[in-house]
């Protein structure tokens, strides 16, 4: 049987697929067999990168008309599948609407789902994902047994996204069908959260804060610091509980998985909780004034200081660099 027919939940941000669609639709490819995409919308304006990375197909649904996307894409691809084209696994983001979709379909196909995965392996018709638990100390190997198709989600930056030169993927149209009751919750508004410069989980270049920054005012010094390198600011989850900066900016285990080249961790302690969301980040540089911090275990450079001392001083020499 071995895997012919691969799904992946394609997520845009103005028209243009996200780089975790991308990286999931790079894995597909790998693993053989055609690859589609199924993303809400008209799908026009993410074809051609879709088709990039793999996708032949690109299964649309049109306009959402303000229903609750994880209710309508579900029914969605529901019905695609009802129709006869049936995957053997469907690959989603470890999204907020990635998991939506992925659990409404569950529900209404009676399939196992598997979660939080960062890889994944096809062996004859064995196919297998790989989840890391207790902050990423163990590793569990799960095998899908049952009917297909199989749906797993995986974290942002578990594969790299490539392009493989692709033709634009074949549009072809998968309209939602009456939702009847779960039809009745529907979207009144959206607020899309205002940034300047590049996204936390895409930067080449974060700097994050912690605790150690003393009080909230201090977190401008982080800020500036991401500014004068083009990079994304980020935190530690003690000062995003504490009000300092929205949760958007958390980096860790309930926060954003980041992996730039260069990571600054100013006045962060090194929890595991934090330490698994940026563990993978090329070069580590950590900023702590407790030289036995477990942030030092995991770093490529490590300042002992005072980020008050250090910070203002690194600013300085990057401004008169120009
Ligand atoms: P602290 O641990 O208080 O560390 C502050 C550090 O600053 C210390 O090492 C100190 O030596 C240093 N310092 C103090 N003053 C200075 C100074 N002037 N100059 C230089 N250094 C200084 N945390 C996350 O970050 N992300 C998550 O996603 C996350 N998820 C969690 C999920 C669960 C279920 C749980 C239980 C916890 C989670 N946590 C998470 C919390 C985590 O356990 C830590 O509490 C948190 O990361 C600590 O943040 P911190 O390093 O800023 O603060």
């Amino acid at each position: 049987m071995g895997i012919d027919n691969i799904w992946v939940f394609a997520q845009a941000a103005d028209g243009a697929p996200t780089t975790g669609t991308l990286e999931l639709l790079t894995k597909a490819r790998s693993l053989g067999g055609t690859v589609s995409a199924f993303i809400a919308g008209d799908g026009t304006g993410a074809a051609g990168a879709l088709g990039d990375h793999g996708a032949a197909k690109v299964y649309a649904t049109g306009d959402l008309g303000g229903a609750l996307p994880g209710v309508a894409i579900a029914a969605a691809m529901q019905a695609v599948i009802d129709g006869g084209d049936s995957p053997d696994l469907i690959m989603f983001p470890q999204s907020y609407e990635g998991r939506d979709v992925m659990a409404r379909l569950s529900v209404k196909l009676d399939r196992t789902v598997l979660t939080n995965s960062t890889s994944v392996t096809v062996e004859g018709d064995t196919v297998t994902v790989q989840t890391p638990i207790f902050g990423g100390s163990k590793l569990v190997n799960s095998a899908f047994t049952g009917e297909r198709p199989y749906l797993a989600a995986f974290r942002p930056k578990s594969f790299v996204a490539e392009a493989a030169a692709g033709a634009a993927g074949e549009i072809v149209a998968a309209p939602v069908p009456d939702l009847g009751s779960t039809g009745g919750a529907t979207v009144t508004a959206v607020h899309v959260e205002e940034t300047s410069g590049p996204k936390l989980d895409e930067a080449a270049i974060v700097v994050a804060g912690g605790r150690g920054l003393g009080e909230a005012d201090k977190y401008s010094m982080i800020e500036s610091l991401a500014k004068a390198l083009k990079g994304a600011p980020g935190a530690s989850r003690a000062i995003v509980d504490a009000g300092w900066v929205p949760y958007s900016y958390q980096v860790g285990q309930t926060g954003k998985v980041v992996k730039p080249t260069v990571y600054i961790a100013a006045g962060i302690s090194g929890a595991t909780q934090h330490m698994v969301g940026m563990k993978g980040s090329k070069n580590i540089i950590a900023i702590n004034k407790d030289k036995e911090a477990p942030i030092f275990g995991v770093a490529d450079l490590g300042i002992v200081g005072d980020v008050h001392k250090v910070l203002p001083q690194l600013i300085a020499a990057l401004a008169a660099r120009g």
